[in-house]
């Protein structure tokens, strides 16, 4: 199985090259020196912002998660990042898709072609469909959905009788950076009452799905709910109801970052040991999950450039802000921020922040475009600098700085206060892991769009 694996690794390694320009990257370099690399080679004349691909980056997630949760199949959540060579990996090593719209559903037909079996690895897990998103799902061959409420049962049994149901639980989402459960899911109590509707309609109830939220930073959620579906399970087969449930469908809710705590092998040794005791192997269910930046997160780098700036220039006499830059001096040269987020200023307000700032960067990636993942996902950037002209000093004083995007919104700001040494029109700030909800969710508002993508392998 293992030199099944490497091999199409390195098939996948050689296509890419053919297809996508990939370059192959020794392991050992780092991503400052990538990232600089790729400026003088591809940016030296052009100031357009572009995200670096480590394509490996998604081989090397599935064969983590095969090595850690060899029991369930990924499902990739296309949603966080749908991108045709992200599909193309995921499908050659063996997963399947959660698509939630057409348009996500043609992004893998137009990938993996018509050979592929739909039958099996794609679920449209979205609980609350429209009927010409059903049409094509059936048309198509797709047979596994989920619901949460007896209006979708009813439409199912009009528009998608032979579909297999699977009914999405409510979990206790408290500890997920973004829960869903207000919008969706059945509580126990409701779920009864799913099941006596579906054996009426003659529904074909598989099995249950459920999320524990995105960026779920308790794993314990997840043996609570997989309870809740032991029981679901258990009640679907009572003689009133009379089901077979086969499938159990874990979701989403996984890190994409190595640093982050609990980490993945962590999570999916809780998990395992959960499923052991709940649903043995002996019992032959099927068990799928719909991983999302678990597999997108850390495979994109977005290389920024200043544009513009504003220097205010100030005179530092105050004993306090000396003693501040020195700090700040052997500090690191990276920082990260939530677009505000900064202890000494909470209190003031951004405008207080903006203009009590140092110097002022405008750069050409913005909050309507990577960086709406810091109002829709929570995402905590991390940002690196590169300066472009050379430079005897080898470390900088650094000044309280701002952040604009590039559109003329003033909204759209990056970052209001965040200590950044002084830095020239043509500098480059770059930013790693920007992989989920963020050029997903980007738009082209003003003309501002990142759309060049740099692919590299990294072995
Ligand atoms: N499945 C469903 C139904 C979702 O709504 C989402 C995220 O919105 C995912 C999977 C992916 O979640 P994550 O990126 O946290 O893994």
């Amino acid at each position: 199985k293992k030199r099944k694996q490497k091999f199409q690794v390195h098939h996948l390694q050689e296509l890419f090259e053919t297809k996508l320009g990939a370059k192959h990257v020794d392991y050992e370099q780092s991503t400052a020196s990538i990232v600089k690399k790729c400026c003088e080679e591809f940016s030296s004349d052009n100031d357009e912002p572009f995200y670096i691909v480590n394509l490996s980056h998604y081989a090397r997630q599935y064969l983590q998660w095969m090595h850690f949760l060899g029991r369930i199949h990924p499902f990739y959540a296309i949603k966080s990042n749908p991108k045709n060579f992200i599909i193309e990996i995921i499908a050659e090593l063996g997963g399947g898709f959660d698509c939630a719209s057409s348009e996500e559903l043609n992004l893998v037909r137009e990938t993996c072609g018509n050979n592929f079996d739909y039958a099996t690895r794609i679920i449209f897990a979205h609980p609350c469909k429209s009927i010409s998103h059903i049409r094509q799902f059936r048309q198509v061959g797709v047979q596994m959905t989920v619901a949460d409420n007896e209006d979708e049962l009813k439409k199912l049994k009009e528009h998608w009788p032979d579909a297999k149901v699977l009914l999405r639980l409510k979990p206790d989402d408290r500890h997920s950076l973004s829960p869903f459960s207000m919008k969706f899911g059945a509580n126990e109590r409701e779920c009864i009452t799913l099941l006596r509707l579906a054996r009426k309609l003659n529904i074909n109830l598989v099995g249950c799905s459920f999320h524990v939220g995105s960026q779920c930073l308790d794993p314990k959620v997840y043996t609570e709910t997989l309870k809740q579906a032991r029981r679901i399970f258990d009640i679907a087969q009572q003689d009133e109801f009379g089901f077979n449930f086969k499938i159990l469908d874990i979701g989403g809710g996984f890190s994409g970052y190595d640093w982050d705590k609990p980490s993945f092998p962590e999570v999916a040794k809780i998990i395992n040991n959960t499923l052991d005791k709940l649903f043995p192997k002996l019992e032959d269910i099927t068990i799928i999950s719909e991983p999302g930046r678990y597999f997108s997160s850390g495979g994109m780098t977005l290389v920024t450039r200043i544009i513009a700036r504003r220097i205010h220039n100030r005179v530092y006499k105050s004993n306090e802000k000396i003693v501040k830059l020195e700090r700040n001096i052997s500090g690191s040269t990276s920082n990260s921020f939530e677009n505000n987020d900064d202890s000494d200023n909470n209190s003031k307000s951004d405008k207080a922040l903006i203009e009590n700032a140092d110097n002022i960067y405008y750069i050409n990636d913005g909050i309507y475009g990577t960086f709406n993942a810091i109002i829709f996902d929570h995402k905590t950037f991390i940002v690196h600098y590169l300066k472009m002209k050379k430079d005897k000093k080898k470390k900088y004083p650094q000044f309280r700085s701002v952040i604009f995007g590039p559109t003329c919104d003033s909204t759209d700001c990056i970052a209001h206060s965040i200590d950044l040494p002084l830095l020239d029109i043509g500098d480059v700030l770059w930013f790693p892991g920007v992989g989920s909800y963020t050029n997903a969710s980007a738009s082209n508002f003003n003309g501002f769009q990142t759309k060049k993508y740099i692919f590299i392998w990294k072995k």
